[in-house]
């Protein structure tokens, strides 16, 4: 916002007063990050206030008068900038009745026509009431600019700023709007190399990418005057972006979890698992419970989370979910059989809609030939048991744990989405 400030009053250019109306209010704008490019004197003459008041609606979007609202033939800031505007000049009923009460209190002093007019605002103003004096002041807003016009005596001015033109302003000030837009399983050297023409060319929104453990965040963010305004820019550009693609052939919809800085993929899961009604366990090996735990962070948890299990040992795996011990020996529990095993039998002793499991390799050694970061995920539902691998590489311990459990949830999710007996 480019703001002007015109001091209305001969005084000024005299040097009998020196002008610090101008410097309160640029302290003021300048402190709420309006930028303040002009500030201007001109004396009580309608011609020569008709000349800046065309110039600066030409090169400013705020326009601030003030003084020239008393009750003398020489004040005629408000008739000037209503005649520049071609719109009349109408009672607001507040300031008519401080008037009139005014007046009523004091039959000796006289009521000249300048005194109404104190009491008058332009056609479609705001009127900024004046607590400490009788001249309303006025915020109109006009294909797009403000006219402010304020009294000129700082007892007036400084109160009015203060308590009703600052709210105002702040309310109209374009805001900084920022959308946050989620992905998971592409990493965010890829995702940055995928949009790269779009983050060199977009100015308004900007795009700043940002890697988290196991996922990427795009943050858009633009100055605009409402969240609508803001909004339109943010969809047409979101829209650009899920149309790219990413270096396997998929669109980065396929990545995009969901939106906001406070989300995760454990909360639009467990959100989803509510929503549905759906009921969760798992079984877990090498997370050791960190998909449970994430679960029962939630509030409510129980209404989808009743309980699981931690096989870490693979006489564990055979004696709590009856897997055949044998048979775990000959596939391994790096395995598809494992995965699918595990979350089968988890979810028929819970009786739970779906159950995850997790097992894999942590490391940092290999296991059974597979190295660290290998990872089988199995998903049982009433309709099918199937089982992913992930590979984890170059992570450290806890980071595939971790991002182990990430996959866990995406899994869930997708098939919270996709399945259509499950909805
Ligand atoms: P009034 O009702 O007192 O006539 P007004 O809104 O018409 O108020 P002016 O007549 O322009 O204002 O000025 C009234 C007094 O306010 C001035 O004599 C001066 O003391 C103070 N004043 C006006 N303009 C400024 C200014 N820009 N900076 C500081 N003081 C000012």
């Amino acid at each position: 916002m480019k703001a002007e400030i015109i001091a209305v009053g001969t005084e000024i250019l005299t040097g009998q007063i020196v002008n610090t109306n101008a410097q309160f209010l640029s302290e003021k704008l300048a402190a709420l990050g309006i930028d303040v490019y002009f500030q201007t004197a001109v004396g009580d003459n309608e011609e020569r206030l008709l000349s800046i008041l065309d110039i600066a609606s030409q090169r400013s979007d705020t326009i601030i008068l003030c003084g020239g609202l008393g009750p003398t033939d020489d004040d005629l800031t408000k008739q000037t900038l209503a005649h520049y505007l071609k719109r009349p000049l109408v009672f607001d009923q507040t300031a008519k009745e401080r008037l009139d009460s005014f007046f009523a209190a004091r039959p000796a002093v006289l009521r000249t026509p300048n005194n109404e007019c104190q009491a008058k605002i332009i056609d479609g103003a705001k009127a900024l009431q004046n607590r400490t004096g009788l001249a309303v002041g006025d915020f109109l807003k006009i294909d797009g600019k403000n006219y402010i016009v304020l009294p000129g005596p700082p007892s007036e001015l400084q109160p009015m700023v203060q308590e009703q033109l600052l709210p105002l302003l702040i309310e109209n000030h374009q805001q900084l709007f920022s959308r946050i837009l989620r992905f998971f399983g592409i990493g965010e050297s890829q995702l940055v190399t995928v949009i790269d023409d779009l983050i060199k060319n977009q100015t308004d929104p900007t795009i700043a990418p940002y890697a988290k453990t196991g996922e990427v965040t795009l943050r858009l963010s633009t100055k605009a005057d409402s969240s609508e305004q803001a909004n339109q820019k943010f969809d047409q550009l979101e829209s650009q972006i899920m149309s790219v693609e990413s270096l396997e052939g998929q669109k980065l919809t396929d990545y995009f979890y969901g939106y906001g800085d406070d989300n995760s993929l454990s909360q639009i899961t467990f959100d989803l698992l509510r929503k549905k009604q759906k009921t969760i366990t798992a079984a877990e090996s090498l997370t050791a419970g960190l998909f449970q735990a994430t679960l029962a962070d939630f509030p409510g948890a129980s209404n989808v989370f009743s309980g699981g299990f931690v096989t870490y040992s693979i006489e564990e795996k055979a004696k709590m979910l009856d897997i055949p011990l044998a048979e775990l020996e000959i596939h391994g529990v790096v395995s598809d059989y494992t995965a699918q095993q595990m979350a089968a039998s988890a979810r028929i002793k819970t009786g739970a809609d779906l159950a995850v499991s997790l097992t894999g390799v942590a490391g940092p050694d290999s296991l059974e030939g597979q190295p660290a970061g290998t990872v089988f995920i199995g998903l049982a539902t009433q309709n099918e048991i199937a089982s992913h691998q992930v590979k984890i590489s170059g992570r450290s311990r806890s980071d595939v744990r971790q991002i182990a459990v990430l996959h866990a949830f995406n899994l869930v999710r997708k098939t919270l989405l996709n399945d259509k007996d499950l909805v």
